[in-house]
């Protein structure tokens, strides 16, 4: 695995620490260079969780090339009582999507997930109770939530899915290796729709369509029925702007299942 950000900011931070210890002990600086030291790095290793972006524990793919016009539709925590719904629009507009599934909800809605599949939109993990004691696990125990994940998928589709998006964004060292030792291509996204919080169709489609760019990997979620209600809107107006909405498995060129 290739050294991540987390890994060179720690080397040179545990320089920097040895140097402040060395000046505190021969040159008698104060304590408080090493209380703002430590202080620093944990306040970055912090930031290094919540902004996903960062790819500060590990490589997710945010985007595609932003110089074709293309984006892909990802929807996020379903499936729900209104997945159905939304995959009657997309196959009106002809359009592929990708959800990234909730084991748990998957459990109960195994037609619906069979019926995304078969309609040809991907499937990708997004761990099985997604709560926030996910976040807070070692390395085997997020193991083993993604596996009962892609085991679930698996056994309802006959495909083990290999795109993973953690939880609320938020990485650590340990989410990392879990990652890695399954293999699994980690998505992020680089339009925040925002639909979780708007509940104004029209200010939600508007920004939507204010930070639509090539290449952008668009971050919706699949239970709010603001989402619902702007869908056919904002697929009709990529449309009319010439973005070509393909499936994420070609705008960032990975394979989608094992
Ligand atoms: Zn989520």
């Amino acid at each position: 695995m290739d050294k991540s950000k987390f890994h060179l900011v720690t080397y040179n931070w545990l320089f920097l620490l040895f140097v402040f210890l060395f000046l505190h002990f021969w040159q008698h600086i104060s304590v408080w260079y090493i209380v703002g030291l430590v202080t620093a790095w944990l306040l970055m290793l912090a930031a290094g969780s919540l902004f996903f972006r960062w790819n500060f524990y590990l490589d997710a793919i945010h985007h595609g090339s932003r110089r074709v016009k293309q984006v892909a539709l990802t929807f996020d925590d379903g499936p729900s009582v209104q997945t159905e719904a939304l995959l009657k629009i997309l196959k009106q507009e002809n359009v592929p999507a990708a959800f990234f599934l909730k084991g748990e909800n998957s459990t109960m809605y195994r037609k619906i997930v069979r019926k995304a599949f078969d309609e040809n939109h991907l499937l990708g993990n997004h761990s099985f109770s997604h709560n926030v004691k996910f976040t807070f696990q070692n390395r085997k125990s997020v193991r083993e939530d993604l596996l009962k994940t892609s085991h679930l998928i698996e056994k309802i589709t006959g495909k083990q899915p290999l795109f993973f998006r953690p939880p609320f964004g938020v990485t650590n060292p340990e989410i990392a290796k879990a990652a890695n030792d399954l293999n699994l291509t980690v998505v992020g996204w680089s339009l925040r729709s925002f639909d979780t919080r708007y509940n104004n169709a029209g200010r939600l489609l508007k920004r939507l369509q204010q930070k639509t760019r090539s290449g952008d990997i668009v971050l919706l979620h699949d239970y709010p029925e603001v989402t619902l209600k702007i869908l056919p809107q904002y697929i009709e107006w990529l449309k009319q702007n010439d973005f070509q909405i393909v499936s994420l498995e070609q705008l960032i060129n990975k394979k989608a299942y094992a």
